[in-house]
């Protein structure tokens, strides 16, 4: 029996580790979608600074040469052998792995991805999936943002940084946000900021300290890593809670058990992907984020559209520190 020939479609490709350059347009072959899994096309995908850490080698990626991302939105195009629940034209996404969003189509696990609702379109659900998940986990689950908290938020015009000023401030706690320009802290301040700090002209631990009149904050979203970790742990109150969960500007130096005694702190590093383990949590956590995007509690900030042959240079504006809010890719 002759074989049907392979099919083609456009991708983004690493052969070696590096900058933006490192992001190359190629033709790549895609399969049939095996056992429990769906083909997807991809309407719309999200660029989050993971994206950036494999592309460099922070973190290793399982094969050479791979293609890059995370998190996109798209309408399922095949269906595996003996599959229930997924039919052909659902608008699904997904976050997480399998890495390789950076694609026309791709495979994927059906158990992997949720329906979108229909009156939220592909770009904001790609704006959303991974960003808007991991703020609900890291304001739900990780650390419960009440009512009366003071809280810290670093990178606080960022993708991630936006939802989280968003949701906090819902939540009824005060949000202290960092950023590096005017621009960004007017962002954040519409966002529900209450006090933003320009880190890169003052310094924020002092700041904070004068804000909260010496006591400190309850907890510190902390995704900026080595340049602010520090000075995170100095803003806490007893018993705070650093919640270390990005390093945009490096990986903090290591930190002796003891420095956490002073002020009997709590320090945790947690990712998305060990808080939607489970169908169910992956469900609710995008459930959630729906919602909230429903009721208008998250307006979604899609700051940045680039074509998915131009990725990078969407790479380039996100490690120099150019954009705010969310970045998707258009195939
Ligand atoms: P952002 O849109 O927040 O972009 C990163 C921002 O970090 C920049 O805009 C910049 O804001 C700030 N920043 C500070 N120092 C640097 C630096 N040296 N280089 C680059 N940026 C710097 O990205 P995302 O929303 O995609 O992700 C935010 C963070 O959250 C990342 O660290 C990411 O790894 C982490 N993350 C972690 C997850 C987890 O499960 N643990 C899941 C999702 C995201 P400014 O100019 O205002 O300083």
């Amino acid at each position: 029996e002759a074989l049907a020939p392979a099919k083609m479609v456009k991708a983004i490709r690493v052969h070696e580790l590096g900058g933006p350059e490192a992001l190359k347009w190629e033709d790549v072959e895609i399969g049939e979608p095996g056992e429990g899994e769906i083909r997807v096309k991809n309407k719309a995908i999200g660029v989050n600074f993971i994206d950036v850490y494999f592309r460099k080698g922070v973190y290793k990626a399982q094969s050479m040469p791979f293609t890059p991302g995370m998190e996109a939105v798209g309408e399922v195009i095949a269906v595996g052998p003996g599959l229930t629940g997924r039919n052909i034209g659902d608008i699904v996404a997904y976050a997480g792995n399998p890495m390789g969003s950076y694609a026309e189509e791709q495979i994927l696990p059906a158990k992997k991805v949720v329906p979108v609702p229909s009156s939220i379109s592909p770009v904001i659900a790609a704006s959303v999936m991974l960003k808007g998940m991991t703020t609900q986990f890291l304001v739900r689950r990780c650390f419960k943002v009440e009512p009366g908290h003071t809280i810290l938020v670093h990178a606080a015009a960022g993708g991630v940084g936006s939802l989280l000023c968003q949701w906090a401030h819902a939540l009824g706690a005060t949000v202290i946000g960092t950023v590096s320009s005017k621009e960004k802290a007017a962002q954040a301040k519409d966002d529900g900021c209450h006090h933003v700090i320009n880190y890169k002209e003052e310094d924020f631990v002092l700041r904070v300290n004068e804000i909260t009149s010496g006591r400190g904050v309850n907890v510190v979203y902390d995704s900026v890593g080595k340049d602010t970790f520090q000075g995170s742990l100095a803003c806490l109150k007893t018993r705070g809670y650093m919640v270390s969960f990005g390093q945009s500007s490096g990986t903090p130096d290591p930190l002796p058990l003891s420095a956490l005694a002073p002020k009997a702190l709590f320090l945790t590093r947690p990712s998305l992907m060990l808080y939607t383990e489970t169908r169910d949590e992956l469900l609710e956590t995008a459930g959630e984020v729906f919602a909230n995007i429903a009721s208008g509690v998250l307006r979604v900030r899609v700051n940045h559209t680039y074509p998915l042959s131009e990725a990078a240079q969407a790479h380039a504006d996100l490690e120099s520190r150019k954009t705010s809010g969310s970045i998707v890719l258009i195939p």
